[in-house]
C-alpha cells in the first residue's frame, strides 16, 4: 500500500507537470447561466496531519490542478484544502452557488472572509452525517455565497473514502434547474435499472429457468443495489441514523464482486480451465465477505482501500479468465458474457481511477456508455436467450418423455417376465412334486442307490427356485401377510444358522455365529425370517472361496424390541457398479463361474419390506460382502396382526403355549368336499399327496402324530392318511389314539408305509386301520384307496340310518366304541325327547362332545345332522303312538315334544307321505 501512497501519487502527478501553476481568478460573469466546471482553476493543499487550523493552512502554498477537469482524492485521513478566487463582473449576479459533485463526500467545510468580523471564518459546512438537515437541497454538497467584487473561498474536504469530484459554480438563481437536471438524470437511470431488475427477475423466475440466466439476474440485483449505494440513495431512509446509511451504502456498493464472482462460477467453462481458477474465485468471495465485515466494524480508509483493491483485482481477474476462455474457444455463454463484460469494464474504469489515483480522459462518459451498452445489448440478446431456452425446454421434455417411455417399457418387460416365470413355475410345480415324492420313497427303499442321491439336491434346487418365484409374485400381489408368532428368537436363530454348519464344513468354510443375548422373547415371522436368512447365507457360502469364512452377528434391542443381524463373508465381493442393482429381479453380476437366477435377493428385499424392516449391503471386490437387516419385533408394530384363531402349521413341535398372531386367512368355502387329514412328517411327501388330492378333497395337514390327534379330534375328518414312520409318535400309536377318541373313532385310516411285513399288516388291522398302502405308490393307487375307504363308511351309514331306534342289528357291524357312542346318544335322547326345549348343545354335552364333533361324527356314520336325527326319532315315536296306542294327533305331538301342531303335521307328511290325522 505504501508504494502507492496517495500522497506520493499526487506529488508525482504534480512533478510530472513540472511547474506550479499560479492561482487563476475565476471570473463570474452573466455568461454563466447554468453551472460551470471550475476544477482546473482551483488550487489545492494537502494537510497530512488532517488537523491543521485554517490560519496555518492559509500560510501554505497552494498548488494548481494541472488543467484537470476533476480532482481525485485518495483513501486517507488527510485534509484537502481547495482555494478559489472569484472575481465578479460588473453586471453579473451577486448570489452564487458552488457544487462538489460527489454524493459520498463525508465532510466538507467552507471558509470565507467576513467583513463584519474582519477575518476568515467557517461559513458553512456539510457532512454526510448532517445530511438530514440538507435533505431537500439534493444529494451533492453545495454552498451558496455572495460577492460584490471579488472573494476568496477555501473548501476543506475530509474523507476516508477515495473520491473523484468536480467543483462547479453557477448563479444561485439556476440552482433549482441544476438540481432538477441532476434529479432527472438520476430518475432516468433509476427507471432503467428498476425496469431491468423487474425484467430479469420475472423472466428468471417464470420463463428462462436456467442457471446462467438466474446467475445473471442475481448479478443485476446486486449491481443495482451497488449503484444505489454509490449515489447515497439510502440516506433519506435513514435520516435519523446516517451512520447506518453510510455503512449500508458501503455494503451495497462493495458487494458487487460477490455478484460478479458468483456469476462467473455459474457461467465459466471450468471443465476446460485450470482447476486453481475456481479456487481463486472462491478466495475473492471469501475476501470480499471478510472485508465487508471489517468495514462494518471499523469504517477506516485502510479497510476501504483494501476492499476496493479486492473488487478491482477480482474484476480484472474474471475479465482475463473470460478472455482466456474465448481465446481457447471454450464455450462461454456469450449472450450473458458479453453484456456482463461491458458492465464489468465500466465498473473497473470508474474504480481503477480512484484506486490508482490516475486521470483517465472522458472516463465518466465512457463508463456511462458501457453501462448503457450492457443494458441494451442484453435486451437485444434476450430474444436469442428465449429461443435457446425454449429449444432446451423442448429437448428436455422430449428426453423426459423418452425416459418415461423407456422406464415404462422396462417395467412392462419386467412384469411380463414375472408373469411368464410365475405361469411356468405353476406348471412346473406339480410335476416336480410328483417326481420328488416318489424319489423320496425310492430312496428309503433303495438307500444305497447313488443315482438317487444325485437327483435329490437338484430337485431341491428346482423346488426352491420355483417357490421363490411364486413367493415374489405373491408378495408383489399383496397376497402374503406376516404370520407372527411369539417365541425365543435367540434360540431360533442360533438353531437355524447352525443348521448350515454341515453345508459350510463340506465346503471348508468357517461359520461363526454371535449374538448379544442367549434368550430373547420376541414377535417375528419364523417362515419369512428363515427365507431371508437362507438366501443371505447361501449367497455368502456360494460366493465364498474354499477356506473362507461366513459370519452372522445378531444384535437384539429392547424398547421397542427389534433385532439386527448381519451376514458377512470374505468372498469375492460385488463391484460398486453392480451394487445398486443386486436387489433387482433377475439381476446377476456377470460371472461365468457361478450359477444363479437373480431371484434370491429380490425375494429377500420384498420379504424385508413386508416385515417392515430395512436391508443394507456393503461390499468391496475381493474383500467380501456384508448384508445387514434390521427388523422390528415389538407388540406395537405387530398388534394389528393379532388373531388367536390361527394356528401355526409347522413341522416343528413346540412344547410351550404360544401366542399366535396372524392376519385372518379366508379360505374358500369347500365344505361340500370330503375332509382328509394327512399326517406325514416329510414335507415333500406332504406336498406330493396334497397335490394329488387337492382337486377332489379338502386336505388338512399335520406334521406329526400329536398334531394329527389334535386335528382329528377337533375337525373330525372323513378320512385319515397317516405315515407309519414318524418321530415322536408312530402311525400305530397315532391310530390307537384316534380309535380311542369317540369323536374320531369311526374315521377310516389309511396307513402309508414302506414297511410291508406281514406282522405290521396284522398289527394294523388289529388296531382298526382300514387300509394299508405301500410306498412308493402312484396317484391312482392312492385315489383308489381313499375312495374305497370312504365307501366303507358309507356302508356303515346305511346300517346306522336304518336303525335310528334300534341299535341291536348294527351291534355286530361296528366296533365297541361306536356302539357305545350310539348307545349313549340314543339313551340320552330316549330320556329327553319329550322335552320341547331339548337342544343339540345339550345332547352334545351329555355325551361329552363338542357340537362340531357330534355333527361331523353323526353325519359320517348316519348321514343325519343331530337335528334331523332328533326329529326322525320323535316322528318314529309319534308314529308308534298314533298307530299302536291309537292316540290323537295332538296327544302324540305333545308327547314327543313337538308342541307346534301345524309344524308336526308338515314334517309328518314329509316323512310318511300323509297327514298324521289320515294315518
Ligand atoms: P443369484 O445368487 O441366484 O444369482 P441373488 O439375487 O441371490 O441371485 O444375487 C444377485 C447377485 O448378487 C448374484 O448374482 C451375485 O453376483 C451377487 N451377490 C449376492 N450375494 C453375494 C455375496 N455374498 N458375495 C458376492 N456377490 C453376491
Amino acid at each position: 500500500m505504501s508504494g502507492l501512497s496517495n500522497k506520493s501519487i499526487l506529488s508525482v502527478i504534480l512533478l510530472l507537470l513540472g511547474t506550479q501553476l499560479s492561482a487563476q481568478s475565476i471570473l463570474l460573469s452573466n455568461q454563466i447561466k447554468y453551472s460551470k466546471n471550475i476544477s482546473s482553476h482551483v488550487m489545492f493543499f494537502e494537510d497530512i496531519t488532517g488537523e491543521m487550523p485554517f490560519e496555518e493552512v492559509r500560510k501554505n502554498t497552494f498548488k494548481g490542478n494541472k488543467g484537470n477537469r476533476n480532482f481525485i482524492l485518495p483513501f486517507s485521513n488527510h485534509a484537502f484544502w481547495f482555494k478559489m478566487d472569484f472575481v465578479r463582473e460588473a453586471n453579473a449576479p451577486e448570489s452564487w452557488t458552488i457544487w462538489f459533485t460527489n454524493e459520498l463526500t463525508e465532510n466538507i467545510e467552507l471558509y470565507q472572509y467576513s467583513v463584519s468580523e474582519g477575518k476568515y471564518i467557517l461559513n458553512d459546512k456539510w457532512d454526510i452525517l448532517s445530511f438530514r438537515t440538507k435533505f431537500f437541497k439534493g444529494q451533492e454538497p453545495f454552498f451558496d455565497f455572495k460577492l460584490t467584487d471579488s472573494t476568496t473561498i477555501y473548501l476543506k474536504i475530509k474523507s476516508e473514502r477515495a473520491l473523484s469530484g468536480i467543483f462547479s459554480v453557477g448563479p444561485t438563481s439556476a440552482k433549482t434547474s441544476v438540481m432538477m437536471n441532476l434529479f432527472g438524470q438520476r430518475a432516468f437511470v433509476n427507471g432503467l435499472l428498476v425496469f431491468r431488475i423487474l425484467l430479469v427477475l420475472t423472466l428468471g423466475l417464470f420463463v428462462v429457468k436456467d442457471i446462467p440466466f438466474r446467475a445473471y439476474s442475481f448479478l443485476i440485483l446486486i449491481k443495482t443495489f451497488g449503484y444505489w449505494g454509490l449515489i447515497n440513495a439510502l440516506v433519506p431512509a435513514f435520516v435519523n441514523n446516517p451512520e447506518v446509511a453510510q455503512k449500508l451504502n458501503y455494503l451495497f456498493y462493495s458487494s458487487t464482486p460477490i455478484g460478479t464472482v458468483l456469476f462467473s462460477l455459474a457461467v465459466l467453462p471450468f471443465f476446460g480451465l485450470p482447476s486453481w481458477i475456481k479456487k481463486v474465485l472462491f478466495t475473492f468471495l471469501a475476501l470480499t465477505v471478510g472485508i465487508n465485515i471489517l468495514v462494518q466494524l471499523d469504517y477506516s480508509w485502510q479497510f476501504l482501500q483494501v476492499g476496493m483493491g479486492i473488487s478491482v483485482f477480482s474484476g480484472l481477474f474474471i475479465a482475463l479468465v473470460f478472455a482466456y476462455s474465448a481465446i481457447k474457444r471454450l464455450p462461454i455463454q456469450k449472450y450473458y458474457a458479453i453484456p456482463f463484460l461491458l458492465g464489468l469494464l465500466s465498473y473497473l474504469l470508474m474504480n481503477v481511477r480512484v484506486l490508482l489515483q490516475v486521470q483517465i480522459p472522458l472516463v465518466s462518459n465512457i463508463a456511462f456508455l458501457l453501462f448503457a451498452a450492457e443494458i441494451f445489448i442484453f435486451i437485444f440478446f434476450l430474444g436469442r436467450i428465449f429461443r435457446d431456452s425454449q429449444l432446451k425446454n423442448i429437448l428436455v421434455t422430449q428426453e423426459l418423455k423418452n425416459k418415461e417411455f423407456q422406464s415404462e417399457r422396462l417395467k412392462e418387460l419386467d412384469e411380463l417376465k414375472t408373469s411368464f416365470f410365475t405361469n411356468i413355475s405353476h406348471e412346473l410345480k406339480t410335476p416336480l412334486t410328483l417326481i420328488s415324492g416318489p424319489i423320496e420313497e425310492l430312496k428309503k427303499a433303495y438307500p444305497n442307490e447313488k443315482l438317487l442321491k444325485m437327483i435329490r439336491p437338484n430337485i431341491s434346487r428346482l423346488q426352491q427356485l420355483i417357490n421363490q418365484i411364486l413367493d415374489i409374485q405373491k408378495l408383489e400381489a399383496g397376497k402374503q401377510n406376516p404370520h407372527i408368532i411369539k417365541r425365543d428368537l435367540a434360540k431360533h436363530l442360533s438353531r437355524h444358522v447352525l443348521s448350515f454348519e454341515s453345508l459350510t464344513s463340506s465346503k471348508s468354510i468357517a461359520l461363526n455365529f454371535k449374538q448379544n443375548k442367549q434368550s430373547f422373547e420376541a414377535l417375528f415371522d419364523e417362515d419369512k425370517l428363515n427365507k431371508i436368512l437362507d438366501n443371505l447365507l447361501s449367497n455368502a457360502i456360494k460366493y465364498n472361496s474354499k477356506g473362507g469364512r461366513v459370519e452372522v452377528d445378531v444384535f437384539y434391542k429392547d424398547q421397542p424390541k427389534s433385532f439386527e443381524f448381519s451376514v458377512s463373508d470374505r468372498g469375492h465381493g460385488i463391484a460398486e457398479k453392480d451394487l445398486p442393482y443386486i436387489f433387482d429381479r433377475f439381476y446377476q453380476v456377470s460371472n461365468a463361474n457361478y450359477q444363479g437366477s437373480g431371484v434370491g435377493l429380490a425375494l429377500v428385499k420384498e420379504l424385508v419390506n413386508l416385515l417392515k424392516g430395512k436391508i443394507e449391503v456393503k461390499s468391496e471386490l475381493e474383500k467380501g460382502t456384508t448384508f445387514k437387516v434390521v427388523l422390528p419385533a415389538d407388540e406395537v408394530t405387530w398388534s394389528n396382526y393379532v388373531n388367536d384363531l390361527n394356528e401355526r402349521s409347522s413341522g416343528v413341535l413346540n412344547s410351550w403355549k404360544e401366542v399366535i398372531y396372524s392376519e385372518p386367512q379366508t379360505e374358500p368355502d369347500e365344505s361340500d368336499k370330503e375332509l382328509i387329514l394327512l399326517v406325514e412328517d416329510n414335507a415333500d411327501m406332504q406336498e406330493y399327496i396334497k397335490s394329488i388330492l387337492e382337486q377332489d378333497y379338502r386336505v388338512i395337514q399335520a406334521f406329526n402324530g400329536l398334531e394329527g390327534v389334535e386335528k382329528a379330534s377337533k375337525e373330525v375328518p372323513d378320512l385319515i392318511l397317516c405315515d407309519l414312520m414318524m418321530p415322536l409318535m408312530d402311525g400305530f400309536e397315532f391310530s390307537k389314539k384316534i380309535r380311542a377318541n369317540v369323536a374320531s373313532s369311526h374315521v377310516p385310516i389309511i396307513m402309508l408305509t414302506a414297511k410291508s411285513s406281514k406282522e405290521s399288516r396284522l398289527e394294523s388291522f388289529e388296531i382298526g386301520i382300514d387300509r394299508y398302502l405301500t410306498k412308493p405308490f402312484d396317484a391312482d393307487e392312492l385315489k383308489g384307496a381313499i375312495k374305497s375307504g370312504l365307501k366303507s363308511r358309507k356302508n356303515l351309514k346305511a346300517l346306522f340310518t336304518q336303525g335310528v331306534l334300534d341299535t341291536g342289528n348294527v351291534k355286530n357291524e361296528v366296533s365297541e366304541i361306536e356302539h357305545q357312542f350310539y348307545k349313549s346318544l340314543k339313551a340320552f335322547i330316549e330320556e329327553n325327547y319329550q322335552k320341547p326345549s331339548l337342544t343339540v348343545q345339550e345332547i352334545a354335552k351329555a355325551i361329552s362332545m363338542s357340537e362340531t364333533q357330534l355333527r361331523r361324527k353323526l353325519k359320517t356314520v348316519s348321514t343325519y345332522t343331530p337335528n334331523e336325527y332328533l326329529r326322525k326319532f320323535r316322528l318314529q315315536k309319534a308314529e308308534n303312538l298314533l298307530k299302536v296306542q291309537g292316540k290323537s294327533v295332538s296327544e302324540a305331538a305333545f308327547e314327543v315334544g313337538l308342541e307346534n301342531l301345524s309344524y308336526f303335521s308338515k314334517i309328518f307328511q314329509q316323512e310318511y307321505g300323509c297327514l298324521p290325522s289320515e294315518y
